[in-house]
C-alpha cells in the first residue's frame, strides 16, 4: 500500500522549517514532499542589510534540494499556480498536476503594492525589502542617492502588518548616512498607518512606543502616524493623516529622493479567492490546530494565516507573524500531522506568541509578547547595542539550520535564553 502524501507549499522561513520539523515527526509513515518557486532559501530578516550594502544576496541563501534530500524530503520547483482542495491536488506551473493526502500551505505574503499607485520597486518609485530582489535594488538606488542626498521617507502603508522591518530601515539607513557622514544632508520622516509608533500592529508590547519614540529622536526622524498613502509620484508621497474619528486631519505632499515603504501584504494568487478556504484578503483560514474548517487534510502556517487585527485602529494595520509565531505553528502542525497518522485527534495549539529583535545598526530594540493580544502575561522590551549582536548571531544560527536541516524548534530556546541573560544582567 502507497504512505499517505504530505505536500508543503512554499520553501520561505515557514516553509522550509516545516519541512524539516514535519519528516522528523511522521518519519516514514508518509512521504513528504515541498513544492517551491525555485530551489533557493532566502533569509528574509537579512534583506534590510542587503539593502544597504551590509549582506552579499550569496550570505543569505541556501540551496534546498540537497538538503532536503538528505533528511529524505522530496523538491518540485514548479511553483503552485493553483491549490484545488476540493479535488485534494495542486496545478502546478509547468501544467502538471500534483495529488496529496495532507496539504501543508506556507506561501507567506503576495505584496500589494499595485493598491496604491505608484508603490513599490517595480513600475513604481519607491524601494522595498521585502524580498531579495527587491533588497539588491533598493542597494543600488541607495548607492545612486548618496551622489546625490536629499530626503528621506521610510515606513509601512495602510493594512501593513510587518512594522518592525520598517523601523530597523530607517534606523540603519541613519547609521549608514551617519558613517558616510551625509546624514546633515538627509531630512528623514518616518510615515506609519500605525496610531502611534511602536504600536507594532501588537497595540505596543512594553514601552515600545516609549522607546521606539525616544530612538526616533535620538536620530533626528520625524513621523507621521494614522498615515495613508493616497499615491506616489516620482520624488513625491501624498499622505492623507487621518484623526481618531477617522477624519482627514491634514495631507502632506513630502518630497523624497529615496523612499522604502512597506506595503500591505494579502494571500498570494495561488490560494486567493478559494471558497472556504481563504479569507477575503486571501489569507488561509485556520482553527486553533491550524487546521481549516472547510478542508480538514489542509494546514497552514506563517504570514499566510488569517490572523484577526489586535483592535480598531483609525488606519488599518495588520498584525505581524514574526519567526518565533511561525516556528510555534510549525511544531503545531508537525505534531498533529504525527497524530492524524498515527489515527489520533489533532489536538497541538500554536502559542502565537510574538517575539522580535529589530536591528537599528548601532543598537536596536527586541520585544516578546505573550499573547500577542494585551493584556499579556509576558509584556516585554528592551533596546541596547545586544540586540544587534544579538541579530547577527540569530542569522548565522538561523542559516546552520537550514543549511544542516535540522528539526529542532530554534526561536523558543533563543528566547527564552536572551530573556535569561536579559534577566541575570539586570
Ligand atoms: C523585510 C522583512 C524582515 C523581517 N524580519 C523579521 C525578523 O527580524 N524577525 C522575525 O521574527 N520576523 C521577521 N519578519 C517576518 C517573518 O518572519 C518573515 O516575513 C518570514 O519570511 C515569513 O515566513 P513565511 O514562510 O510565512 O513566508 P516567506 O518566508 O515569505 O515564504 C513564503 C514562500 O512561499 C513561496 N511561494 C509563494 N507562492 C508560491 C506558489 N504559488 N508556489 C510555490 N511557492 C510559493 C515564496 O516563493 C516563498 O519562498 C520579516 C519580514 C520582512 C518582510
Amino acid at each position: 500500500m502507497s504512505k499517505p502524501t504530505i505536500v508543503i507549499l512554499g520553501a520561505g522561513l515557514g516553509g522550509s522549517v516545516a519541512a524539516f520539523e514535519i519528516k522528523h515527526a511522521v518519519g516514514a509513515a508518509a512521504e513528504v514532499t515541498v513544492v517551491s518557486q525555485g530551489d533557493t532559501f532566502h533569509f528574509v530578516p537579512s534583506n534590510p542589510w542587503v539593502a544597504i550594502g551590509w549582506r552579499e544576496r550569496k550570505a543569505i541563501e541556501v540551496k534546498l534540494g540537497p538538503v532536503l534530500a538528505r533528511r529524505g524530503v522530496g523538491l518540485n520547483t514548479a511553483g503552485a499556480r493553483r491549490v484545488v482542495p476540493s479535488e485534494n491536488r495542486i496545478e502546478l506551473n509547468d501544467g502538471q498536476s500534483l495529488a496529496y493526502d495532507y496539504l501543508v500551505i506556507a506561501t507567506g505574503p503576495d505584496l500589494a503594492f499595485d493598491e496604491i499607485p505608484g508603490l513599490g520597486p517595480f513600475g513604481g518609485h519607491t524601494q522595498s525589502i521585502c524580498h531579495v530582489d527587491h533588497a539588491e535594488k533598493a542597494a543600488q538606488a541607495f548607492e545612486a542617492f548618496v551622489q546625490a542626498p536629499g530626503p528621506i521617507v521610510v515606513g509601512a502603508v495602510q493594512g501593513a502588518s510587518c512594522f518592525g522591518p520598517a523601523y530597523e530601515f530607517a534606523m540603519i539607513l541613519n547609521a549608514e548616512l551617519r558613517k558616510r557622514k551625509i546624514r546633515d544632508r538627509v531630512p528623514m520622516t518616518f510615515v506609519t498607518s500605525e496610531p502611534y509608533i511602536g504600536h507594532l500592529g501588537l497595540d505596543g508590547v512594553g514601552d515600545t512606543k516609549g522607546i521606539l519614540e525616544s530612538e526616533m529622536r535620538d536620530r533626528d526622524i520625524k513621523w507621521i502616524t494614522n498615515a495613508k498613502v493616497s499615491s506616489v509620484d516620482p520624488g513625491v508621497i501624498h499622505i492623507e493623516e487621518v484623526g481618531e474619528d477617522g477624519q482627514t486631519r491634514a495631507r502632506h505632499d513630502l518630497p523624497f529622493a529615496y523612499s522604502m515603504m512597506l506595503p500591505a501584504f494579502r494571500g498570494v494568487e495561488a490560494v486567493r479567492g478559494i471558497e472556504g478556504l481563504t479569507n477575503p484578503r486571501g489569507f488561509i483560514v485556520v482553527d486553533k490546530n491550524q487546521r481549516n474548517p472547510a478542508f480538514p487534510n489542509v494546514f497552514a502556517l506563517g504570514v499566510c494565516v488569517a490572523i484577526a487585527p489586535t483592535g480598531k485602529t483609525a488606519v488599518p494595520v495588520g498584525v505581524p507573524k514574526t519567526g518565533f509565531m511561525i516556528e510555534s505553528m510549525v511544531t503545531a502542525v508537525a505534531q498533529n500531522l504525527k497524530d492524524i497518522l498515527a489515527g489520533r485527534p489533532a489536538v497541538h495549539e500554536a502559542s502565537w506568541n510574538a517575539i522580535c529583535l529589530a536591528d537599528f545598526g548601532d543598537g536596536g530594540v527586541a520585544f516578546f509578547a505573550q499573547p500577542q493580544i494585551p493584556p499579556r502575561n509576558v509584556n516585554w522590551a528592551s533596546e541596547g547595542k545586544w540586540v544587534h549582536l544579538a541579530k547577527v548571531a540569530f542569522e548565522k544560527y538561523f542559516l546552520n539550520k537550514i543549511r544542516r536541516g535540522e528539526s529542532e524548534p530554534f526561536y523558543e530556546k533563543f528566547a527564552l535564553d536572551l530573556m535569561g541573560a536579559r534577566k541575570l544582567k539586570a
